[in-house]
């Protein structure tokens, strides 16, 4: 089945007692039992609900995946990851990425005794190098928030299998639309379901997905033992979210484009992060992985300035200042004092997020209109 037709069926079933298009939102915290333990396998709203196993459906057949998970939000569903995990266990990561799995991490993970080695993934020899017989896990984003570096899915996943480790990857810049991790070798995919696959900035999700039957039971029992799951009405929005996934990421990848284009031409621009230009380093990378190189965009002016920036990010009127990203509207951000300020400024700098960078979420209007706000707002 084509990407259109699966993402608009996805997990849709008519409702079984009434026959409603949509899934209904079962807003309800338990089930009534014919006879102690004689229930429609439905018992405790936290362990089931109709409207998240629906999601869950949708995410598992959007991703390629057997099974899918829903959590409260991405940083949920990244913690239930790292709670597969046993103290001494190691854990590879890519220096570049997003500010919160950093935080999460380094502020409470390290706590419990797992140990973290952060490297330039995008080089797929230092990941060999960095394994160690310890190494459980390999935590994957690419491309990279908010620099878009490209990381090599299928060749770090056999180093992951070589080595006996799970391969995660953070895939939430790139959407189902455009990259799918498991079919290259991943074990574990994660979103942040707030950006994409909502699509509307209105709702905070994250969601797993995997292949493989005994990890997804692991998963499945940290989801109701830990209790992060998300509301019946937030499952809602998402699976409303995931039926124009396509359509709305054909835009955000065809707007994005253009803009990369043009901001790469004006003269106070200068260095553009964006993964579809051919002379990146990762270009060959991302055009063996991805379909498409999608709307994020991030740029430095010429004057490198914090106020420089400041200017340009307080003078835009179709891009609204705002964290999160992928929702239809255009946002923009200054990750260095946002996203990704609990990231420490010398670790920041030395992987290249400068402290005038700006990061654009580019939405699905129209993009002359797009163009014109930028270009007023840079001067
Ligand atoms: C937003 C984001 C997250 C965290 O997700 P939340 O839904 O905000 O908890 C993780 N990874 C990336 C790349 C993100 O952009």
């Amino acid at each position: 089945m084509k990407i259109a037709t699966k993402f608009i069926h996805a997990g849709a079933e008519p409702d079984p007692s009434t026959g409603a298009i949509m899934t209904p939102i079962y807003q309800t915290s338990t089930y009534v039992q014919e006879a102690p333990g004689k229930n429609k396998g439905y018992e405790y709203a936290r362990s089931q609900n109709p409207t998240r196993k629906a999601l869950e459906d949708a995410y598992a057949v959007i991703e390629n995946a057997k099974y899918g998970l829903a959590f409260g939000s991405g940083v949920a569903a990244t913690d239930a990851v790292m709670k597969l995990l046993n103290p001494g266990d190691e854990v590879i990561a890519a220096n570049d990425m997003y500010g919160g799995s950093y935080r999460l991490f380094t502020k409470v993970w390290e706590r419990y005794g797992i140990k973290f080695t952060y490297i330039d993934t995008t080089d797929t020899e230092n990941v060999q190098t960095a394994v160690t017989p310890n190494t459980k896990l390999i935590w994957l984003e690419t491309p990279t928030n908010p620099l878009m570096n490209i990381s090599d899915i299928a060749a770090i996943a056999v180093i992951a299998k070589a080595a006996n480790a799970l391969l995660c990857v953070d895939n939430t810049f790139a959407s189902p639309y455009l990259q799918n991790p498991l079919d290259q070798g991943a074990d574990i995919i994660m979103h942040s379901a707030t950006k994409y696959l909502g699509g509307h900035s209105d709702v905070i999700q994250g969601a797993l997905m995997m292949n493989d039957a005994e990890l997804r039971e692991k998963l499945y029992f940290i989801q109701k033992s830990c209790g992060a799951v998300p509301g019946p009405m937030d499952c809602f929005l998402v699976l409303r979210g995931i039926k124009t996934l396509h359509v709305r990421m054909k835009q955000h990848c065809e707007n994005g484009e253009k803009i990369a284009h043009w901001l790469r031409k004006h003269p106070k621009v200068g260095k553009v992060y964006w993964p579809g230009f051919e002379d990146n380093a990762g270009y060959a990378v991302a055009k063996k992985q991805m379909r498409g190189f999608g709307g994020m965009i991030s740029f430095v002016l010429k004057d490198d300035t914090v106020e420089t920036a400041t200017k340009v990010l307080s003078s835009t009127h179709l891009f609204s200042l705002a964290e999160s990203l992928g929702g239809v509207e255009s946002l923009i951000n200054h990750p260095a004092s946002m996203t990704h300020a609990s990231i420490p400024r010398e670790e920041r700098i030395k992987n290249g997020l400068v402290d005038g960078l700006i990061r654009l979420s580019v939405g699905i209007e129209d993009a002359d209109d797009l163009i014109e706000d930028l270009s007023q707002a840079i001067g």
